[in-house]
Parts: structure tokens; sequence; C-alpha cells
């Protein structure tokens, strides 16, 4: 016989369960969620009239059918866009973008600025603020309920301080957590700014449907991010995949860590700008530079190399995973298919021959958007379970 207490927690389980799969798919029919959650029609209709009452979700037959799915579901059920906004923010070494999105993850507006994030922790998340206020003026109802942030860095997940006193070394004495929490007077959470491009792609990009991802961005740095078992996988610490200071054996290059020899000062953009540019003898400037746009010999060999040297630290990781995609992150892991190729034939040789069968490397589906589209998505995440009674994390 199941108990009083049994049964309100398999309707807690089921609420947030919907909700979930309403906010992943971006909307759905009746029929998609007795399908998912494995009830009956009278047991869904109970759990939508609840929803639809409260407001939290809305119906509607304009013939948006559910993903991968023809036909034209009867109704049709989504967020309540009007009930506020999320926000994501995404800080790279070099730039603040704070994007505003509705409840089902669907950036409404978005904005952006250089500046010197590793340097000045307190002025960026000001600029952070004064951005999403500017987004905020446009906005119908001025309601933010939770902000996401994405941080390049190893911060550690239970203190919300970083960890190491080596890298994003302007932030090692500051209560990063609070700093946030107090200017944006908002219910606010920090992960890794990998974590968030991985569910981004896992969510909207390259991993959709996939349960097993491994994720490598490599722009300013290379950091690493997995969705393990169709969960996203942090570490007892949240510093899952810090890859980027990983020795490569046989180089010799000084890292801004201060170790020599390390993936970032080997294979990140800036290094490969700097590379690129004295085989084509000229200067490639940071803010105009764009891989896609290397076709010389030499800088082809360079990018080459590169992908290469990174796919042999990658074969170990895919043996240790065997996950079913690598997808390749960043302003140039994005954005290079000679470095992706690179990538792909050192998987190809050093990995286990079953284990490199089965993946798939590919570059991410949102190209240098996944972290801010992951902010946004698990702000909106965080946002649902506001939404639920009780606390149960549901998906991320
Ligand atoms: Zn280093």
């Amino acid at each position: 016989m199941i108990s009083d207490g049994e049964a309100i927690q398999s309707r807690l389980r089921n609420r947030q369960a919907a909700l979930a799969f309403i906010r992943r798919t971006g909307g759905c029919s009746r029929s998609d969620l007795m399908r998912e959650l494995g009830l009956s029609r009278s047991g869904v209709n109970h759990l939508v009239s609840a929803l639809l009452e409260e407001g939290i979700i809305e119906s509607s037959s304009d013939g948006q059918g559910s993903r991968g799915r023809r036909g034209r579901p009867s109704t049709y059920l989504q967020y309540n866009g009007s009930r506020g906004y999320v926000a994501g923010v995404d800080l790279g070494h070099g730039h603040v973008t704070v994007a505003l999105a509705d409840l089902n993850g669907n950036i409404h507006a978005e904005a952006t600025e250089r500046f010197d994030v590793d340097h000045d922790p307190v002025g960026t998340v000001k600029l952070a603020r004064t951005l999403l206020d500017g987004l905020l003026e446009q906005a119908e109802n001025p309601v933010v309920q939770h902000i996401v942030a994405g941080i390049p860095g190893p911060l550690d997940a239970r203190t919300g301080k970083m960890r190491t006193p080596t890298v994003l070394a302007g932030w090692r004495d500051v209560q990063t957590f609070e700093l946030f929490q107090d200017s944006f007077e908002v219910p606010v959470t920090l992960e890794h700014d990998a974590f968030l491009g991985v569910y981004g792609e896992f969510t909207r990009g390259a991993g959709r449907g996939c349960d097993n991802l491994l994720y490598v961005k490599v722009s300013g740095g290379v950091g690493a991010a997995m969705v393990l078992g169709g969960r996203g996988y942090r570490g007892t610490s949240g510093l899952a995949g810090e890859i980027g200071h990983t020795a490569i054996p046989g180089t010799s290059e000084l890292c801004r860590c201060g170790n020599r020899g390390c993936v970032e000062s080997v294979v990140s953009m800036d290094t490969l700008r700097r590379q690129l540019g004295f085989a084509a003898g000229k200067t490639y400037e940071a803010d105009e530079f764009d891989v896609r746009e290397i076709t010389d010999v030499a800088g082809v060999r360079i990018l080459s190399e590169a992908g290469w040297t990174l796919g042999r630290l990658l074969a170990e990781s895919c043996n240790c995973l065997n996950p079913q995609r690598l997808i390749l992150g960043g302003a140039l892991g994005a954005y290079s298919q000679t470095f992706l190729e690179g990538v792909e034939s050192a998987v190809t040789r050093f990995a286990q021959p079953a284990i490199s069968e089965d993946v798939t490397v590919c570059v991410s589906e949102l190209g240098t958007r996944s972290e801010i589209v992951g902010a946004v998505m698990l702000a909106a995440e965080r946002a649902v379970q506001a939404a639920s009674t009780g606390s149960e994390r549901v998906n991320a």
C-alpha cells in the first residue's frame, strides 16, 4: 500500500520531471508527456491542469509541433513566458556577455563588452549588472528569476572562491559568489564556463539526444566539461575538466600559470594567433582575428599539429569516459575544420579502437554561443526548480 508521503513524493517527482521536459524540449504535447513520464492520460491531464491553473505553463494550438515529430498536437504546452525572465552571464578572459531569456530559455536580448575580466572582478560584476539593467529597460516585465554566470577559471562550487593562485589570480581572494549575489540581488548560480558550454550543446546544440558528452572549449584558454549518463558531471568540487594546465610531454613553452608545456601554452587561441602571424609574416590583432581565414600552407600545418597535440590528450580522456560525442567549442575549436581533423586523427590513432569507433568528433553547433546558451538554459532550469515545491534536482 502506498502511503500519503510516498504519493506526495511521487506527484512532486512527476511535476518536476514534467517541467524539466517542457523546458528542455522548448514545449511539447500531452502525448509527449505521457511517453516521457510513463503516466496515463488522466495522470498527465491532472498534472497539466494544476500547472496551467498556477500559471506556470500555458497551452496553445498554434501548430508548433514537438521537436522531431510530424503532425500537429491538439495543444502545445510551454512555459508561461510572461512570468519573468532568467539571465545568463558569460565571462571570457577579455569580455563580458549578458543575455536575457524567457523561461523556455529563448534569448530575447543580449549585450557584450570587452573588459579585462582576469584582473578586475569587482569591475566585471559591475559591468555585468549594468549590461543586464540595459537589457531590462526594453523588457515588458522586468523580473529576473535566476541568473547563471560562467567563470573562466577553477571556481570551487562548494566555497564560491577560486582554488588556484595562478589562474585568474585577480579573483583569488574574492568571495566570488557573494560578489555576484550582492550585485544582482536575485538568486545566482556560478558554474565553470566549460560546464555551461556542454550544457548548451546538450540542450540546444550538437549533444542533443546524447547521454555521454565530452566538450572542450578552446579559445583564450582550454577547458573541458562532461555530461555523463544524461547528467552534467562537475566532480567533487566543480573542477572536473580542468585540463588546460596538463603538461604535454616534449614541450617547453612558458604558461601563464608559471609552469612550462601546459596544454594552454601550446594550443590556445592566443598562442596560435602569434604562431600563425609569425608564419604569415604579419600581426593578427586579437580583436580582428578569425581562424576561418587561415588558408596558407604553413598556417594549416600549425592548426593541424595543434589539433593533433590536443587530440593525443583527449584520446586518454576518451579512454576514461567512452563518450558518444567529443564536441569542440570556443573561438578556435568551433571554427577550424583543420584543427578538428587534427584532433580526430589523434583520437583515432591513440584511443582504444573500440572507443574511437564509438565517438564522433564534431564542432559545437552553437559556435561560440554554447556558454551563453547553456547559462540561460541552466538559469531556466533553476527557475523551474523554484517553481516546483521541493528541491530535488531534476536534470542538470
Ligand atoms: Zn599552465
